[in-house]
């Protein structure tokens, strides 16, 4: 809706409204299972929390979303009862609204709202998830319609939330798509990371079976580059889009690293989250957990493996160590707030010397160091610096390393001309237009900026989906 055609609404009044709280489950029930901790919405809760919002002419939340939904637009119809209307706003900017409204954290949208100042911001999130779901509720969320078929195909490598929008936007556009996924089953990282507690796979499913309803070809099981060679998909295929997201851990360089019970944080999360049988074939072994579980690191992966380790049956103890103090710590508040809640516990300004095994090869203890901080680094935090002589040992039974990914250059380096950053990330003229040094070859995501959010991912890739468009089409 354009600013100027904002509906007048009472501003003093609505500013009096107490805000329409969205209940989380109490942390003592929750622990006790992988469901999602959040209790959505009904709709005269979701009426009322909507008419709550100002109709900002210069909306602030839609300016911090990085996608720039119509938030203001959406609500207003969400007040009128229109549920559908208000979906098909964030339709027109969004292919993942449901699962951003789970997914962002509040520094988005929801921190820029005007009534934030007042500590009331609205809940701009848990309405965007309440809107959609609601909306699938109430008309299945019919497919659009797509231009005449182009005679054009892509291949989209990774079915994370980047894959998913260029896949859906391209086939619209009247390409024919496929999307390749070395996991069994698509959804990247919204399935095989994103722990249940935090979204309900059955949202993710939900997208999968409507882009295969539109017409989006699957093929899961296929590592492009091993099982199929670039050269191969750039023979077949008019253009090719690179979403493989940034999967690789870093592991740290110490002593003991390849012991039994040193577990990495995807596998970790996708093995207590995820059905056996939809689990890749390596990571199918049985391995009880615990009882006492250390994470190593501090980001929002680290909240994630901390929280799921709470809820293993057997854990009694879960611990996650962190080289910074709380206050550098990167994880989202909210997050961090449900760790705590849940019982994790936190060491801070200590970082792990050597893993320490028994004669089996498992890991039985794990050596620190005491940090103290310096001068900020080139993130702006304030840099760890060992205490010489601080080290302390700590008896474990297994460890998760949650220290942060970058993009795997493996497969990338085979295609022939690509240009690659000396991270890894493939070179782009932009994150507008996402094209590679090789024509045809484009990427964006988290492949390109690093290990990020959700809506990015999504904004990039929309437009470069654009710019795929317009290629396929011989315009750019
Ligand atoms: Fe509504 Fe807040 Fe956005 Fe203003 S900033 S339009 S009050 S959601």
């Amino acid at each position: 809706m354009p600013k100027s055609n904002r509906p007048k609404v009472d501003r003093k009044a609505r500013m009096k409204m107490a805000p329409v709280p969205t209940p989380e489950r109490p942390p003592e029930e929750r622990v006790r299972d992988f469901d999602e901790i959040l209790v959505l919405y009904s709709m005269e809760e979701a009426v009322l929390e909507a008419s709550r919002c100002l109709q900002c002419p210069t909306a602030p939340c839609q300016k911090a979303c990085p996608i720039h939904n119509d938030i203001p637009a959406a609500l207003w119809l969400l007040e009128q009862g229109d549920v559908v209307g208000a979906a098909e706003v964030y339709r027109r900017t969004s292919t993942l609204p449901e699962i951003c409204g789970m997914l962002c954290p509040q520094t988005f949208c929801q921190d820029a709202c005007v009534l934030n100042k007042a500590g009331k911001p609205i809940n701009t999130r848990r309405l965007e998830t309440f809107i959609n779901a609601a909306r699938v509720e109430q008309d299945g969320e019919p497919l659009p319609e797509k231009a005449p078929p182009s005679g054009k195909k892509v291949a989209v490598i990774g079915s994370g939330p980047a894959g998913l929008t260029v896949a859906e936007l391209l086939t619209i556009a009247g390409h024919e798509v496929v999307v390749f996924e070395r996991h069994p089953r698509p959804g990247g990282l919204l399935l095989y990371g994103i722990p249940n507690f935090k979204l309900d796979k059955k949202r993710v499913e939900r997208k999968i079976a409507w882009l295969e309803a539109l017409g989006v070809e699957f093929r899961c099981g296929v590592d492009v580059g091993k099982a199929i060679t670039f050269e191969q998909l750039l023979a077949d295929y008019d253009a090719i889009f690179l979403g493989m997201g940034a999967h690789r851990p870093v592991v740290p360089r110490i002593p003991g690293v390849e012991l039994k019970g040193v577990h990495l944080a995807l596998e970790f999360l996708s093995r207590a989250n995820l059905p056996f049988e939809i689990l890749p074939p390596e990571w199918q072994e049985e391995k009880p957990f615990g009882p006492r579980i250390h994470v190593l690191g501090g980001g929002d992966t680290a909240m994630d493996c901390i929280r799921t380790a709470v809820r293993l049956p057997g854990v009694t103890e879960a611990t996650c160590y962190y080289r910074r103090s709380e206050a550098e710590m990167p994880a989202h508040a909210e997050d961090y707030r449900h760790a705590l809640e849940e019982g994790g516990r936190f060491v801070w300004q200590a970082s792990p010397v050597r893993f320490l095994g028994d004669e089996q090869g498992r890991l039985k203890a794990i050596v620190y160091q005491r940090m103290e901080l310096g001068e900020p680094d080139e993130s702006g935090r304030r840099r760890p610096v060992p205490i010489p002589g601080s080290e302390f040992t700590v008896e474990v039974d297994d460890v998760v390393l949650a220290l942060g990914f970058r993009p795997d250059p493996s497969a990338l380096e085979q295609i022939p001309g690509l240009e690659l950053e000396r991270w890894g990330s493939p070179k782009v003229e932009s994150q507008e237009t996402g094209r590679t040094s090789v024509p045809g070859l484009f990427a964006a995501g988290d492949l390109v900026r690093g290990a990020s959010l959700v809506a990015p991912a999504v904004a990039d890739a929309r437009k470069v989906a654009q710019a795929m468009d317009a290629y396929l089409r011989g315009e750019g």
